[in-house]
């Protein structure tokens, strides 16, 4: 099977912060991980090849520094990686990002399965995937929390907010991974030791065979016009009483919790 897996490098949540005039992220001087769930969809990649044998080949669209991401999913287990870096493919919105993306891929070969996370920590759209997939022309599934190989192409589970929805395509396809699929692995020492013999490429725009207006700001159809910190606070509340009073008042705030995030509805 070849494999895809599409990982993005984002900002060590605990350390990003807003800058109060531009309100966008500050990104310098900030650790840098790769997306944590990109590593359950890594781990998935790895696990389709030892059952079915294969390759799987990491990409990521991001600035130079993003191939330390590459190299580490490389030190994880992954046979190869790409990388699609311009200047010009700066200020991306998620269709620029796909866009990019699927041109990478495409670069890279003929492809079985790719797989992405559901959604990243910090721009956290979950549209990259649905979007990429659409581009490439193959089918798509979303939130998917198992997956095997089957006689038809490729078998999974997804989550969804009725329950657990079983589905079946072809291949090729794409899949956008959810946290509990998988328990991600560490890096092994024999596996690190033969990354750095692994191949590493580099994309520019013209190698992408991509135009300006495709990719970056340019190619994006969303404009950002303002990025706000959600409040943030806490409340408390000693509740009093005998235990059955207490448990029922507990209840009564959690129901109250509940309608809310439901917008109301039950
Ligand atoms: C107008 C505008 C301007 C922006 N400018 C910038 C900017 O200058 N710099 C910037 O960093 N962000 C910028 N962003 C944010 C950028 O759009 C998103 O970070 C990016 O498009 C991915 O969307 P997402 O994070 O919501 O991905 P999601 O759809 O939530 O990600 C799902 C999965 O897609 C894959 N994926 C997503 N992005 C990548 C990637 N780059 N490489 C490989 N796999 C990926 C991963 O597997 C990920 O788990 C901008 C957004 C807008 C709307």
């Amino acid at each position: 099977m070849e494999i895809v897996v599409c990982i993005k490098q984002v900002p060590d949540p605990g350390h990003i912060q807003l800058d109060p005039k531009t309100g966008t992220i500050i990104r310098g001087g900030v650790p840098a991980i790769i997306n944590t769930v990109d590593k359950n969809a890594l781990e998935a990649a790895l696990q389709l090849r030892k059952i079915n044998g294969g390759r799987v080949t990491v990409v990521s669209m991001g600035p130079p520094s993003t191939v330390e991401a590459l190299q580490e999913a490389l030190a994880l287990g992954a046979d190869r990686a790409a990388l699609a870096s311009d200047r010009a493919f700066a200020g991306a919105d998620t269709l620029a990002t796909s866009v990019t993306l699927a041109a990478l891929i495409n670069k890279t070969g003929p492809f079985d399965l790719v797989l992405c996370g559901y959604s990243s920590l910090d721009g956290g759209t979950a549209q990259v995937g649905p979007q990429t997939a659409a581009i490439l022309e193959v089918p798509f599934f979303t939130a998917v929390q198992k997956m095997e190989k089957s006689a038809a192409g490729i078998q999974v589970e997804m989550e969804t907010e009725e329950g657990v929805v079983a589905a079946e395509s072809s291949l090729p396809a794409l899949a956008t991974i959810t946290k509990g699929m998988n328990r991600p692995r560490g890096i092994r020492l024999s596996e690190a030791k033969k990354a750095k013999n692994k191949e590493l490429f580099t994309y520019d725009l013209q190698g992408l065979g991509l135009s300006d207006d495709q990719v970056g700001e340019k190619g994006s159809g969303v404009c950002m016009v303002e990025v706000l910190p959600l409040p943030a606070g806490r409340d408390a509340e000693i509740i009093s009483g005998e235990p059955e009073e207490i448990a029922g008042k507990i209840q009564g705030e959690i129901m109250k919790l509940g309608l809310q995030s439901r917008g109301g509805n039950k």
